[in-house]
């Protein structure tokens, strides 16, 4: 049905069961396989620039994708004293003109997705069809936040002032590009600091957005890790803060901005989960199966959203065990350059030696685990086998695992509001899934469930912008959610009424 999501449609994408499609990407991503791609601080007026350093491919380390110099700290004044100085003139466009340059910037970016998806792929490690969505999902950020500032503000609104954007890898445009979109539909400069792994495709992102006609002092990219990350977030000029990455991180950077001496800078913040999604003997097995293994194993597992713990009632955990196990061996897990990779590698050597360490402690504790067999050509890069672990009480998981590693927890029949009580005491609440066809059953569990997205019947990964508004609660987030109607909302602060007479 036309219009269903009222005035606004999602970017289509591409279609990857299409061969044409499939041909005329692979073409592409052939033509772009040894491209070098380079990316550096977008801070106008900076002299030094630091020697670069190589950007590699996570699933094969011998890929150079492109080199990086990294920001100093000390041009981070510099790049606040260029916001400042074009803080006015972009408070003064018009809402209607900033929202046609994110819908250009849109537009741009679509025009681009076969070359764009292929250094999604060598960049972070994601799947072809994880690529498509993660340039569909950026499109949909600038549209969605552009329609929302035409749409919600006026004069009774005035932006709040410099915005850092500060983003995470595992979803290196997408999520790079919402947070970027919305502080400046809402009439911000920004200042974005991409996560230190994937600055080429944040690089290309904010070069599409200056090509739409976003001044360069409005929108500045600082390349670099935590340090960079921590000397904007100290400097008294910022104004808000949007963050996504870890819990721990969130709090550090509230800390920080507690200590300004003015108002305190908004901070939204999107965190860690411990996501956990309930089966119960009255659920379809075959359909349970495919839902669990894209929540769980989709992106190497490398995502907020990502289902963690698994609690099926005992009654038929053996049977619902056999069919993720046997299925879970048909994926394929190996380098994303082969379009037809189910499951790339995680991040970082570094990444792959800590969940390495997390399933050999929890094998020391007497868990059953269980590993899918890893692809061919996945001795250079950073692969973990899909890993299904037994356990007998969710606080042996410890903290969240970043990555391919499914937790299974049996329960009892009569243990169910035991089961919700535990997960809802991890203090985490950002997905869970209930798997029932017993009605009495979805309004007990999704009534007691403290999450900020629970799906039902369905898997737990890739809310909709617009249709899905995305975050948590307790430890997971601040709020408000992602391609939501709040989130403008925290950027702009109530212009004084003047009561002239
Ligand atoms: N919005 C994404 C999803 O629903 C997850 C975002 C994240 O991992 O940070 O899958």
């Amino acid at each position: 049905p036309a219009r269903l999501y009222g005035q606004r449609r999602n970017s289509s994408g591409l279609d990857l069961a299409s061969e044409s499609v499939l041909a005329a990407l692979s073409r592409v991503l052939q033509a772009s396989a040894g491209r070098e791609w380079r990316a550096g601080p977008m801070v106008p007026g900076l002299s030094v620039i630091r020697p670069p350093q190589d950007v590699r491919n996570p699933a094969d380390r011998r890929d150079l994708v492109g080199q990086v110099s990294l920001t100093l700290e000390r041009d981070v004044p510099l790049a606040f004293a260029n916001a400042a100085r074009a803080a006015a003139g972009w408070r003064e466009t018009p809402p209607a003109q900033r929202a046609a340059m994110l819908k250009r910037a849109a537009d741009l970016l679509e025009g681009q997705i076969g070359v764009l998806i292929g250094l999604v792929i060598r960049e972070a490690g994601k799947s072809a069809a994880n690529a498509v969505a993660e340039i569909r999902e950026a499109v949909d950020f600038l549209r969605y936040y552009a329609d929302q500032a035409r749409a919600t503000l006026n004069e009774a609104h005035t932006p709040i002032g410099p915005v850092v954007c500060i983003s995470p890898w595992n979803f290196p445009l997408a999520i790079f590009v919402g947070q970027i979109a919305a502080a400046l539909a809402a009439g911000n400069p920004v200042l974005a600091k991409p996560a230190e792994e994937t600055p080429l495709i944040a690089a290309q992102a904010v070069s599409i957005l200056h090509q739409a006609g976003v001044p360069l002092g409005a929108l500045q990219m600082l390349t670099g890790a935590g340090e960079i990350g921590a000397a904007l977030v100290a400097h008294p000029d910022v104004a808000g803060v949007l963050f996504t990455g870890s819990t721990q991180v969130a709090k550090l950077i509230q800390r920080e901005l507690a200590r300004h001496d003015g108002p305190p800078p908004v901070l939204i913040a999107e965190t860690g989960g411990q996501n956990a999604m309930i089966v119960d003997s009255s659920a379809l097995a075959e359909q349970v199966t495919g839902d669990v293994l894209s929540s769980a194993f989709d992106s190497a597992g490398q995502r907020c959203s990502a289902l963690r713990i698994l609690c099926l009632q005992e009654d038929i955990a053996g049977r619902q065990l056999a069919m993720l196990k046997g299925a879970l061996g048909e994926l394929r897990v190996g380098n994303p350059d082969r379009l037809s990779t189910d499951i790339g590698p995680v991040i970082t050597d570094e990444a792959r030696t800590a969940i390495a360490v997390h399933i050999e402690r929890l094998r020391a504790d007497g868990c059953k685990v269980w590993q899918a067999p890893l692809g061919e050509e996945t001795g250079h890069g950073s692969f973990i086998a899909p890993t299904i672990i037994e356990i007998d009480d969710i606080a042996q998981i410890g903290g969240e695992v970043f990555g391919p590693v499914l937790h299974v927890l049996r329960y009892a029949r009569g243990d169910l509001g035991a089961v919700v009580k535990a997960i809802n005491g991890t203090g985490y609440g950002l997905t869970f899934g209930l798997h029932t066809r017993l009605d009495e059953t979805i309004a007990e569990v999704t009534g007691a469930i403290a999450a900020g997205n629970i799906y039902v019947n369905r898997n737990t990964i890739g809310a909709v912008v617009g249709v899905q508004p995305f975050g948590g609660r307790g430890l997971s987030g601040t709020g408000p959610k992602a391609g939501g109607p709040l989130y403008l909302g925290r950027l702009v602060r109530a212009r004084p009424a003047l009561d002239l007479p």
